[in-house]
């Protein structure tokens, strides 16, 4: 475990969403994890970045990988695939949340046709879905070959309408398991407490502080 006096260590995330850094950053630091966080801005574009694998594992290991040369090679580097899965929908959008819409969609883009789609399912049972996020961790090219992959879900349904300013993506649409509000209707820390991304943050800093 490292001690609350050792220096932080740094991670370089493999993302240029701003809405899921900040998710990340709040969430190490709820956890009390001593990481300087930097995002990948200052070092690679990661819209250059191929994602198209089938899963989100994959794909959080080919951000990784895509960022590992550009990064410093004392850094972690992390990264984060996430989305929604609608069992009626086939898994869909899955992997192909952030573009569901297109490849330029905007967030409210991929919510319009989501809840198109979801018309096509007027029975409530087609309302259920969930939240993944994978998440994989190279270590600092100093350390060789090596990593972490670990995932967190959410279980939930979708309303018809949106509600709630918070948060990005399809939170003002996803309602987790046994709450009534929005993931966009919930105070940050909230939202973590739930979500998948949060889920994954546990694995992760747990992971991070047994390492010898
Ligand atoms: P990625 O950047 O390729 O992993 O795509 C992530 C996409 O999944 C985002 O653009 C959102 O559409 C969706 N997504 C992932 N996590 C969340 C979340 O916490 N709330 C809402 N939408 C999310």
């Amino acid at each position: 475990m490292s001690p609350p006096s050792s220096p932080p260590f740094p991670i370089v995330l493999a993302s240029g969403n701003a809405h899921k850094a900040r998710e990340i950053a709040e969430g190490l630091a709820i956890r009390g994890l001593p990481v300087q966080l930097e995002t990948a801005l200052g070092y690679a574009r990661m819209a250059d970045c191929v994602e198209d694998g089938a899963t989100f594992r994959a794909n959080a290991y080919r951000k990784a990988h895509f960022l590992r040369p550009f990064a410093p090679a004392t850094a972690w580097v992390l990264a984060d695939d996430s989305g929604l899965e609608v069992d009626v929908l086939g898994g869909a959008p899955g992997v192909r949340s952030a573009r569901f819409a297109g490849e330029d969609a905007s967030d409210a883009d991929n919510r319009a046709l989501l809840l198109a789609r979801l018309r096509e399912h007027p029975d409530p049972a087609a309302r259920i879905a969930r939240f993944r996020c994978h998440f994989a961790l190279l270590p600092p090219a100093t350390d060789g070959p090596g990593g972490y992959d670990c995932e967190g879900t959410v279980e939930g349904h979708l309303l018809a309408a949106e509600r709630g300013e918070g948060g990005f993506g399809y939170d003002p649409l996803f309602v987790p398991a046994g709450e009534s509000r929005t993931f966009a209707e919930m105070e940050p820390a909230r939202k973590d407490r739930l979500s998948h991304r949060g889920r994954a943050l546990d694995a992760l800093t747990a992971w991070l502080r047994q390492r010898p």
